[in-house]
């Protein structure tokens, strides 16, 4: 980062907007760049999203949005025949804000698979938790990567006039305001090419990598899970109402089965680095196999827990003789699409500060998450949600974009519900990555007694649907 000083960033907050007005003073006739009111470097499905929301939104109808994406624009012609190994689960919460700017319509009307159900369960023990829909809503959405973003692409089309976009186009350098020299007071961004841009609030939704961060100094806890996440996109050995989310957890890792269509689901599989690699490159018969193995065998499972884990249901059903939903068997996997085979390796991290004086971090950019509770994409989503409500109400009243005032607030609502989501994370996997007695014993009741109280399902349920 270049003109970096050394500031508190309530220091730089108010320096920045005291360089605010001395430079509205000045008439900015010294800068000779574009200058946006918000540029939002990384156009994922966070960045687009953002894009999408700040362009739709009635009190930006007079702002400058610029969309910044190293990638080329990702459009889908036509919808490919075969589904894209690359799906996400996305909460209702998520499907709202897509509806909010018309991105959900157009997803609808392409690909997506309503679940309805959710059976978590355990490889070691009986101790399972169904999670259902009584009133028949829809619990969330497999929808292919893809799709979000042709959707979101197609919706900032039609807002060219507020959004501008540049694909192919990567930012290697931000400068932040100098308080103490007479420069501009944006933040000016560098691209690739040389060509330089000026925003009143840039937005960096550029991935768990996230340069922008890195550039703005702001630490990040991180560090790599022992485990990389195979996905590929299976074949079921007959057609069922396939409504059901599926995941257990093997000592190895959790094995997830997302929906797609009758016939088709889609596979997360956590496990070893090295299982992994094995699994991407077993023949199709061996794998499918293991896949099945992995969600029926009860090799994991000892005569101990089992009977302890008996007793705690009787003693269940005997204080709470209401229903208690019944372990349901998931489907068999018949054979998977040639070349969907691909592993990522997995991590966490979280970003101390979301916040710095005209800056903002969103989406991976701000925190990485397991696959487990497939919740990343959807903490993005909830980020856009929050910060787009913090900045329109700033726009409304006619303050400043980059202040502090509404940036922390954003900073707060989204700090509260992102850390609870990756400390719980984080702790179911490390809590299931082993077979020792004790802790399957722990977590055998732990999983039964939440399965047994409805409020407490609802709860849960309800966290994770934001
Ligand atoms: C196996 C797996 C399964 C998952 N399943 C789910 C799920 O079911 N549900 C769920 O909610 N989440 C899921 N996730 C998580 C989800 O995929 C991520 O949280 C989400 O994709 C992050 O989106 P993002 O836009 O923040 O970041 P990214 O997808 O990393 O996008 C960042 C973008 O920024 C661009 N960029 C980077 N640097 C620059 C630069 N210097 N200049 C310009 N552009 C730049 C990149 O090209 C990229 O397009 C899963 C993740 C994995 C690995």
């Amino acid at each position: 980062m270049t003109g970096r000083v050394v500031l508190s960033r309530w220091d730089a907050a108010a320096a920045a907007s005291h360089w605010g007005l001395l430079s509205s003073r000045r008439g900015l006739s010294a800068s000779a760049h574009t200058v946006y009111d918000v540029v939002v470097s990384g156009g994922g499905l966070v960045g687009a999203a953002m894009a999408c929301a700040l362009g739709y939104n009635p009190h930006f109808h007079d702002k400058k949005i610029l969309l910044l994406e190293t990638g080329p624009k990702k459009m889908l012609e036509k919808l490919p025949e075969n589904y894209s190994n690359r799906v996400s689960s996305i909460s209702p919460g998520s499907a709202t804000l897509l509806s909010s700017f018309g991105a959900w319509d157009h997803i609808c009307n392409m690909r997506c698979r309503a679940f309805r159900r959710m059976q978590v369960w355990d490889a070691c023990s009986e101790a399972l938790i169904m999670f259902d829909k009584d009133n028949l809503d829809d619990m969330g959405y497999v929808v292919e990567n893809d799709v979000i973003l042709h959707a979101l692409t197609r919706q900032l089309e039609a807002v060219s006039d507020r959004v501008t976009i540049l694909y192919q186009s990567k930012a290697v350098k931000y400068t932040w305001p100098c308080p103490l020299a007479d420069s501009s007071p944006w933040v000016l961004i560098t691209l690739e090419d040389g060509s330089t841009f000026q925003t009143k609030l840039l937005i960096g939704a550029d991935g768990h990598n996230s340069a922008v961060r890195q550039a703005a100094g702001i630490r990040n806890v991180s560090w790599n899970y022992d485990q990389s996440a195979v996905v590929a996109t299976l074949h079921l050995s007959e057609a069922t109402e396939n409504n059901v989310a599926w995941q257990r957890f093997l000592p190895s890792g959790p094995i997830a089965l997302l929906p797609l269509s009758d016939t088709l689901s889609s596979l997360v599989w956590s496990t070893s680095h090295a299982h992994a690699a094995e699994l991407v490159g077993m023949d199709e018969e061996k794998f499918v196999d293991a896949i099945n193995s992995a969600f029926w065998s009860d090799a994991n499972h000892t005569d101990l827990v089992d009977s302890m884990g008996t007793m705690l249901q009787f003693a269940v059903a005997f204080l709470k003789p209401t229903r208690v939903s019944a372990r349901q068997l998931p489907p068999s996997v018949a054979r998977v699409d040639s070349q969907s085979r691909v592993l990522f390796p997995l991590g966490l991290g979280h970003a101390a500060e979301y916040v710095r004086p005209r800056l903002a971090l969103i989406g991976d950019a701000a925190h990485r998450v397991h696959p487990l509770a497939g919740q990343g994409v959807n903490m993005g989503f909830g980020d856009v949600s929050s910060l787009v409500h913090h900045l329109s109400t700033a726009a409304f009243n006619g303050k400043d974009l980059g202040s502090m005032s509404h940036l922390t607030c954003y900073e707060t609502d989204r700090q509260r519900h992102n850390t609870a989501l990756l400390a719980a994370t984080d702790l179911l996997k490390r809590l299931y990555s082993t077979k020792a007695t004790p802790l399957v014993l722990l977590r055998t009741w732990g999983l039964q007694a939440t399965n047994a109280v409805s409020p407490l399902k609802e709860q849960i349920l309800a966290f994770a649907s934001k």
